[in-house]
């Protein structure tokens, strides 16, 4: 299962509507799965329709893609997504709803008058932008502004601001009951969830959307025009919640709470922003119900409900994959989407998943039921082998057990793990296995071979890691020993296995805090003969290089991640830390620098042996000279070594590190500056290294070639000069 290797992706650059509820997933890693186990026209079964990207690029691509979705709100994405409309069609829809009566005015008119303001500059009334409230003492403290005089900016609330809202605030039950009555009736036992779930919206806001969406029922529209609309006002709906913090850039709110301090924003704006939002171009894709199909071109099947109702329909249904992106617990989207699926749709809409509204907290053990009760009557109806790649966006130790031990607990066995950082989706590969789980028993945990498994894995990377790495090497074990069957109350016993097992003499643990999930984990004994992770990346980037002049960073990548597999997965930072010291980028291209070509550096290194050779013989020092296993020249004075010259030409300096017998104060790296800062890089991410280079010094090559060009050079002089080159901070920390 070690042989997984890691499928790149892109960070979207229009991550499109309500993004920030769903996963955070690379674009393209379903196309590179799907190139090496289908072939284009081919079922693919997503049993969560968690992430809309991802079922659309499968789309796309030509697959018929199936999948149970059982939130309205998603489904919604999903069907208008597929088929987006242009931005003068959502602008046209939004004229129409803008020129509808209200009162004497026009409703946008009417919309823009709630939140008028007095500029600061030109003293006139301007719709502001949004209002600043504090949620402890549920003061409205300042209002932005951007105003057609040119005054634009945050400024202190005025008392005409809060007269304004305090009148909202006195005619809101009115308006609440309404926004109630449309999720809930007056006898539904799900109100009071509704109406706490409501509370995540100022009275302005209710007032506001309430008005739009009755509006908007009164309108006679064609679909196409309606659904445009639709589209609209439900991002206006979630920009006009509570949930966004001020300030704060990329909020991604997962339960119900009201930030400290957050924004009031205008309704209308919300409306306008959500045009480009929601604007898109090109092809469409067929989006049918289930059970018809998509034509054979590709395009979505959407099943309405959850994938354990859709399970015992699907007898006649061969997928070539199952490919997800596994949910998170979303307490705030899912709440709102019950609460957003009423105003917009009707009860009726709502009904279906209100059950979201019963559960406040979401803890793991509940979690890994909910992902083991959609997936354990799904392997039944698939063929043998089917491969299912699970995409797990923003990793954390308890999300990935539960993970594992739900869909090992379903009937699939594990073919590779990829884990690159914890910042990036795990990707994991399981098959649909020969027996199904309750076929065999449960063997107990062998806490002995999880801990040999951790310790095997580090001695294998040669670097601290982070927890997460450590838990799933550990989860991994479990899986091939048979561990993960399902039980309920799994989830902590499979934990505290791992917890465990950091307890014992091998593990160091490099963090100032007893949590084990902050800082790093390493070993009290490395194996020295092995290279460390780094040092592999490093060597590999080199040869990619000299094989391959002018590379792409995709394909390094790509080939990178085929060599380094699993949770061995380098880092995109380690990749580039290695890029920016050896080569250089034009027009997307990288190639090695020409002083780093072999031979130049054969060369270098031999200049440099030979100007330490003659500065010794200049400043009275005898010589010694070690070609293995490192190039190493030794000063000695009266029968002492003085100086240790260790010379490379690469950053590996680990084991010299390591393996030197003497005193780090009289140790030096020679080395290319181009080097330093991968050095220094390395250095970083690893704290056991740093510590023991903290008193060595580094001579670059040119510095030496400077130092061996002074005449009148002293000991005293020398000694001074190599004092004034200390490892450089890498690029990367210099940037931040
Ligand atoms: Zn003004």
């Amino acid at each position: 299962m070690d042989g997984f290797a890691y499928l790149p992706g892109d960070e979207p650059e229009n991550p499109g509507p309500l993004a920030r509820y769903l996963p955070l997933t690379a674009d393209g890693t379903a196309t590179g799965f799907l190139a090496l186990h289908s072939r284009p026209g081919d079922w693919v079964l997503d049993p969560f329709g968690a992430s809309p990207r991802t079922c659309l690029e499968m789309a796309r691509l030509g697959f018929r893609v199936l999948v149970a979705v059982n939130n309205p709100v998603t489904r919604f994405l999903l069907e208008t997504i597929a088929n987006p409309s242009s931005q003068a069609e959502l602008r046209a829809a939004l004229a129409d709803l803008a020129a509808v009566r209200k009162g004497e005015e026009r409703l946008e008119t009417h919309l823009q008058s709630l939140y008028l303001t007095e500029c600061t500059k030109c003293h006139r009334q301007v719709p502001a932008e949004a209002f600043v409230w504090e949620r402890e003492s549920g003061e409205l403290t300042s209002r932005i502004i951007r105003c057609s005089c040119g005054d634009n900016g945050e400024y202190p609330a005025t008392a005409a601001d809060r007269a304004l809202a305090a009148g909202f605030a006195a005619t809101d039950g009115l308006h609440r009951a309404r926004a109630l009555e449309r999720v809930a009736t007056a006898n539904d036992p799900d109100r009071i969830h509704v109406k706490e779930a409501l509370e995540c919206y100022l009275p302005r806001s209710v007032y506001a959307l309430i008005t739009i969406i009755n509006k908007m029922e009164s309108m006679t529209l064609p679909p196409e025009r309606r659904r445009c609309l639709l589209a609209l006002v439900l991002t206006a709906c979630d920009e006009t919640s509570a949930l966004w913090p001020y300030p704060a850039e990329r909020p991604r709110p997962k339960q119900l709470t009201i930030p400290p301090r957050f924004l009031e924003k205008n309704v209308w704006l919300a409306l306008e922003r959500g045009l480009e939002t929601w604007a898109g171009a090109g092809q469409g894709i067929e989006v049918v119900n289930w059970p018809s199909f998509p034509a054979e071109g590709g395009g979505l099947c959407l099943f309405d409900g959850p994938m354990r109702d859709l399970s015992p329909q699907l007898k006649e249904f061969t997928p070539s994959a199952v490919v997800t992106v596994l949910p998170r617990p979303n307490q705030a989207f899912w709440t709102l989407s019950a609460l957003w699926a009423g105003w917009l749709w009707g009860r009726e809409a709502a009904t279906p998943f209100k059950s979201v509204l019963h559960r406040q907290r979401y803890d793991w053990n509940w979690h890994a039921v909910a992902i083991h009760s959609a997936l354990k009557n799904m392997a039944d109806h698939l063929p043998l082998n089917t491969p299912f790649f699970a995409i797990v966006p923003e990793p954390e130790s308890a999300f990935l057990s539960a993970a594992m031990l739900a869909v090992a607990g379903s009937g699939f066995e594990l073919a590779g793990m990829a884990l690159r950082t914890r910042h990036d989706p795990v990707q994991i590969l399981w098959q649909k296995r020969a027996f199904s789980h309750a076929d065999k028993e449960s063997s107990p945990i062998d806490a002995e071979e999880v801990s040999q498994a951790m310790i095997s894995f580090l001695q294998e990377r040669g670097e601290p890691v982070h927890f997460l790495h450590l838990q799933a090497a550990g989860l991994a074990a479990m899986v091939e020993n048979q561990n993960l069957h399902w039980q309920d109350d799994r989830l902590a016993k499979v934990n505290t296995v791992i917890l465990n097992a950091l307890g014992g003499p091998q593990f160091v643990h490099h963090s100032e805090s007893k949590n084990p999930e902050t800082g790093l984990w390493g070993l009290s004994e490395w194996n020295a003969e092995r290279e460390s992770l780094p040092d592999r990346v490093e060597i590999f980037i080199v040869r990619y290089l000299q094989k391959n002049p002018a590379a792409q960073l995709r394909d390094l990548e790509t080939d990178l991640n085929v060599e380094l597999t699993g949770l061995l997965t380098p880092s995109l930072g380690l990749m580039r830390a290695v890029l920016t010291s050896y080569a250089l980028e034009t027009e997307g291209s990288w190639s090695l620098r020409p002083e780093d070509q072999a031979s130049s550096r054969r060369a270098d290194l031999e200049e440099a042996a030979t100007a330490l050779t003659a500065l010794a013989a200049r400043l009275g020092f005898s010589l010694e000279r070690n070609e293995s296993p490192q190039r190493l020249i030794l000063w000695h004075d009266s029968g002492k070594a003085v100086y240790a010259f260790y010379l490379l030409a690469s950053a590996m300096a680990g084991r010299i590190l390591r393996q030197n017998p003497n005193p780090a104060e009289l140790s030096l790296l020679v080395l290319p500056g181009g080097r330093s800062g991968l050095l220094a890089y390395k250095l970083n991410r690893d704290p056991g290294l740093r510590s023991l280079a903290e008193r060595w010094r580094i001579l670059k090559f040119r510095n030496l070639r400077r130092l061996a060009g002074i005449t009148a050079l002293s000991r005293v002089r020398f000694e001074e000069e190599l004092s004034g080159d200390p490892i450089e901070p890498p690029e990367q920390m210099k940037l931040f």
